[in-house]
């Protein structure tokens, strides 16, 4: 990536944003640089631009939404990546989130099951220049197979109930990370499947996403 086209007039904004999330408890040092080389402005429709750097979810159009900076890093920080990992996103949204997890990990596939949204994030990742980064449009709810197995599956979208497919998905030491619930209550879960082949499954906190459509979603 070339970090030369980072808009220098946001670094203040970014840093305040950046901030913001330690003084809330983020520590991980590679996940603030993350934020940092990222350019959150350029994943946002013109109209809130200027609220880029704020830790609120903002519009995206077709009813979808870019999640709170502050939900971005919990789920970077429950991935626990090393930068080895082979990830899948479901729901690329803006792209923002793949953008983030391409600076902390091996590789990162994306599904985005509106056409229209997935075109603009993987038009985004291109111009600049991330290259560790597979999008695809479709219903990414029962997982992409083809590139099985997975070190951490992230989901940016409230399922009705962990999908099975993407728990099978996961490889030894994996851990997916994904909202659960309708729209009036969700508890973000986090599931790993130990080396001994068991899962343990936890609730991490209360959550907010848009509803998971597709096979194993609303
Ligand atoms: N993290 C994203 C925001 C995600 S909002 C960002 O940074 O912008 C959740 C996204 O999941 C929406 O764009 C929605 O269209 C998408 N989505 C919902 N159901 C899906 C499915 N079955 N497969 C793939 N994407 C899905």
């Amino acid at each position: 990536m070339d970090a030369g086209r980072v808009d220098p007039a946001y670094r203040r904004d970014r840093r305040r944003l950046i901030e913001g999330l330690q003084a809330r408890g983020i520590e991980d040092l590679a996940i603030l640089h993350a934020f940092d080389v990222i350019p959150r402005h350029m994943f946002v429709p013109d109209a809130v631009r200027h609220r880029s750097y704020d830790d609120v979810a903002l519009p995206l159009g077709h009813g979808q939404t870019i999640s709170r900076p502050g939900a971005h890093a919990l789920h970077l920080e429950l991935a626990d990546l090393s930068g080895k990992e082979n990830v899948l996103e479901i729901g690329t949204g803006s792209g923002y989130q793949t953008a983030l997890l391409s600076q902390l990990a091996a590789h990162v596939y994306s599904v985005e099951t509106v056409q229209q949204l997935a075109d603009l994030a993987a038009d985004r990742l291109r111009d600049l220049g991330i290259e560790n980064v597979t999008t695809r449009a479709g219903d990414g709810s029962a997982g992409w197979p083809e590139h099985a197995p997975y070190d951490v599956i992230l989901c940016g979208a409230a399922a009705p109930r962990v999908p099975q497919p993407l728990v099978e998905q996961l490889g030894p030491g994996g851990r997916l990370v994904i909202p659960v619930g309708d729209n009036s209550r969700q508890r973000l879960v986090r599931v790993f499947l130990l080396a001994d082949g068991t899962l343990r499954e936890e609730t991490v906190d209360s959550a907010r996403f848009v509803p998971l459509k597709g096979e194993e979603g609303w």
